[in-house]
């Protein structure tokens, strides 16, 4: 619509979350008229809080489960709880988040003839039995375990999104998320990197589940961010899925001994059982990325590390209140 324009009208749900704010901080930045939508489960308004004054920012309390009839000429759909402590809290809604939460986007979508974005994510290969995973591998996922309701959901969702594309010749980009860390992530997600860094910083023990060798690989949050613009900025014809990460592979070991390093923690490690369908490794194949973005990672782990520690720090140093759930 009005894609001849600067200023475009870009929607981000979930967008005062962790990967959320840095998108809407991009996109403020770049002059787009940006309505950020959230129903702050996991999000904060702490995160957004810097972006309250810009003429060109508006946040709306809303849960995507329910319509929502806006006008806008992009949509960037990235409402859900990421972490496992999260999204298994209520699970229902966690499908329902990414399903109705999918079909009520697409709808608008397909409304107003907006570009929509999803946020989809490496958990839809689930246990893989391909490594490094390409976007042709079709996953191995248990449809009934603990993690379904967010692998299911998504899955789900790429559907709907490519039979939307189908029946209604929508303009869809979807982009598989492997593991990202950076700064505003939730210190109480219970993710690898945030859970290390702060029991590091506090001085408690680091928390290895199992015996440390399975493997991830962490894409630093402003490499992930270059890689959704660039992806939603490429020819009608491009839809993805296409995976975004960082191909780096680090145990889970590793990752423990590098964070004490460089907090010169006097932490020590201990070992606790392995959730259910943890799985075993993960590393993206991103050749198509580099092929049809031009994208690649360009900051390397013990650099993003810093950045993270650095952000904790003061967290956890200059308010307990934001540090608590
Ligand atoms: P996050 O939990 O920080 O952000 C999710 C945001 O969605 C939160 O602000 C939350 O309040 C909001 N939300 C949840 N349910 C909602 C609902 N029903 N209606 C409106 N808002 C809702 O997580 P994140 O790491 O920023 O993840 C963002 C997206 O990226 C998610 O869709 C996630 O599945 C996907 N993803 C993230 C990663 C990662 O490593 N961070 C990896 C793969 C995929
Ligand atoms: N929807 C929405 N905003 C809009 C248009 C639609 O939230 O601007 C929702 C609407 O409530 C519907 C869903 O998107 O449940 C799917 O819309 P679609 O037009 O595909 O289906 P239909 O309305 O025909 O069921
Ligand atoms: N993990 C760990 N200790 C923690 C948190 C996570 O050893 O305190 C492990 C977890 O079992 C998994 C890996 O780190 O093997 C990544 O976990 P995370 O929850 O960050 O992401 P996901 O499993 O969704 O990739």
């Amino acid at each position: 619509m009005n894609e001849n324009l600067v200023s475009k009208r870009i929607l981000v749900t979930g967008g005062a979350g962790f990967l959320g704010s840095h998108l809407c901080e991009r996109l403020v930045a770049e002059g787009n008229d940006v309505l950020c939508v959230d129903n702050y489960f996991t999000g904060r308004r702490a995160n957004v809080a810097h972006l309250m004054d810009a003429p060109n920012f508006d946040l709306i309390r809303h849960d995507v489960t329910f319509p929502l009839y806006v006008e806008v000429d992009e949509i960037y759909n990235l409402a859900c709880p990421a972490s496992p402590v999260h999204y298994q809290f209520d699970p229902v809604q966690t499908t329902k988040t990414s399903v109705h939460g999918a079909i009520n986007m697409l709808g608008l979508a397909k409304r107003t003839r907006a570009k929509i974005f999803q946020a989809s994510t490496s958990e839809v290969y689930g246990d893989p039995s391909q490594h490094p995973q390409t976007e042709e591998y079709w996953g191995n996922v248990n449809p009934v375990g603990p993690r379904s309701c967010y692998d299911e959901g998504k899955r789900c969702a790429e559907t709907l999104f490519f039979d939307y594309r189908r029946q209604h010749d929508l303009r869809v980009k979807v982009a598989r998320i492997f593991n990202t860390y950076g700064p505003r992530m939730h210190p109480n997600d219970g993710r690898v990197v945030s859970n290390f860094i702060v029991q590091a910083l506090k001085g408690e023990p680091i928390t290895i589940y199992g015996d440390g060798s399975q493997t991830r690989s962490f894409c630093y949050v402003d490499d992930l961010i270059e890689g959704f613009v660039r992806l939603m900025a490429t020819p009608d014809d491009v839809t993805g899925p296409i995976n975004i990460g960082n191909p780096g592979e680090f145990t889970i070991r590793q990752l423990a001994e590098t964070v004490i390093d460089m907090t010169g923690s006097r932490s020590r490690i201990v070992s606790l059982p392995l959730p259910e369908n943890d799985p075993k490794q993960r590393r993206p194949d991103i050749t198509k990325a580099g092929e049809v973005l031009g994208w690649t990672p360009a900051v390397d782990l013990r650099i993003g590390l810093r950045r993270t520690i650095t952000y904790f720090d003061g967290l956890l140093a200059g308010s307990k209140t934001e540090a608590s759930p």
